[in-house]
């Protein structure tokens, strides 16, 4: 069956993408791996997407990207791209069970994944009081001691959650001095059960069954504490899911989809949307906007060529 557009990624930028592609009457399909939300299904509350005065959970919005989406016909499946191959006008799309889908255009969203620490006992407590998703995990952690890791927004933004079950968040930082936006500073430092350890970072993570205590040094003094803590929950930034895409399509030394501003990558007929592409801010503001772009832009690419 030959689709219009296909989408693959079902967070902000792709279920945007597909509303527009819908709404423009295309044949639209949206593949996603997981459940349709990405990233946003795992942030508890959401409060600086426009229209939501109250703030709005992320799983509320994300449902209600989905309905909106589907309501304009959009069919989304569940699967993991495997092979593609886009150097033809007709993009074929394998999946991993080997069904094979062809599209005049293909729309990338597939954001990105939370990067590891890479330190010793990260692996082995993975799910034993290693976290990278506070939403998820949190409620596990009721009255415990937990340390956050990162000092951008994700990270702050969590460990002000997290309070609501713990009766201490750590934040450690490798610097003096957050990244993160200076609201969400202000609140984590007027919050009592947070405290900030600043220029130290994580040696180990030790524990039995579950996490029991952190390594720490500081990269000023070169001292080295112990923390004892029941979960240790890492925000230190995120990769672009975009190793299905090497060799095909421009991407940069980080891996990000390089684009225009009309959202083309490096390929006739090939857009990329949202978190996987290199852009200045990722936000959800953002990257439905991109998602709005790349459908407009595929809708022109199909006017033209065929
Ligand atoms: P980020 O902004 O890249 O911040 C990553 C943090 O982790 C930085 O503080 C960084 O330290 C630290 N870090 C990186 N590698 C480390 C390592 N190996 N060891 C220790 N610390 C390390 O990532 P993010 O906070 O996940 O945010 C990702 C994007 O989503 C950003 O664009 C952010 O603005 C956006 N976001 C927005 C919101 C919101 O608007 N409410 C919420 C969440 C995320 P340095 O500062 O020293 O580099």
């Amino acid at each position: 069956m030959l689709f219009d557009v296909i989408i693959i990624g079902g967070g902000p930028a792709g279920l945007t993408a597909g509303i527009y592609t819908s709404r423009a009457r295309l044949k639209s399909l949206l593949i996603e791996r997981a459940f349709p939300g990405g990233q946003v299904m795992t942030t508890e509350w959401i409060e600086n997407y426009p229209g939501f005065d109250e703030g709005i959970s992320g799983v509320e919005l994300s449902q209600k990207m989905e309905r909106q989406a589907k309501k304009f016909g959009l069919e989304i499946i569940q699967g993991s791209v495997a092979r593609l191959s886009l150097y033809d006008k007709i993009k074929k799309i394998e999946l991993d069970e080997g069904q094979i889908y062809e599209s005049k255009t293909l729309i990338v969203a597939t954001g990105a994944n939370p990067m590891h620490l890479k330190v010793e006992g990260e692996d082995r407590y993975r799910g034993r009081g290693v976290s990278y998703c506070a939403t998820c995990d949190g409620a596990f952690f009721k009255d415990k001691k937990i340390a956050v890791i990162g000092g951008g927004n994700s990270a702050l933004q969590e460990a002000i959650f997290l309070t609501k079950f713990a009766e201490m968040v750590y934040i450690v930082h490798r610097r003096g001095e957050f990244r993160a936006t200076k609201i969400l500073q202000e609140r984590a430092f007027a919050n009592p059960h947070i405290k900030v350890i600043w220029n130290s970072v994580a040696e180990k993570i030790e524990g039995e069954d579950t996490v029991n205590t952190l390594f720490l040094r500081n990269v000023k003094t070169k001292e080295s504490t112990r923390l004892e803590v029941q979960g240790v929950f890492i925000y230190v930034g995120y990769n672009p899911n975009t190793e299905f895409l090497k060799g095909l399509v421009y991407l940069n030394e980080e891996n990000y989809i390089v684009t225009d501003e009309k959202m083309s990558a490096s390929l006739p007929g090939v857009f990329a949307a949202g978190d996987a592409r290199v852009k200045f801010l990722k936000q959800i503001a953002t990257a439905v906007g991109d998602g709005a772009m790349a459908a407009m832009a595929a809708e022109k690419y199909i006017e033209e060529n065929f």
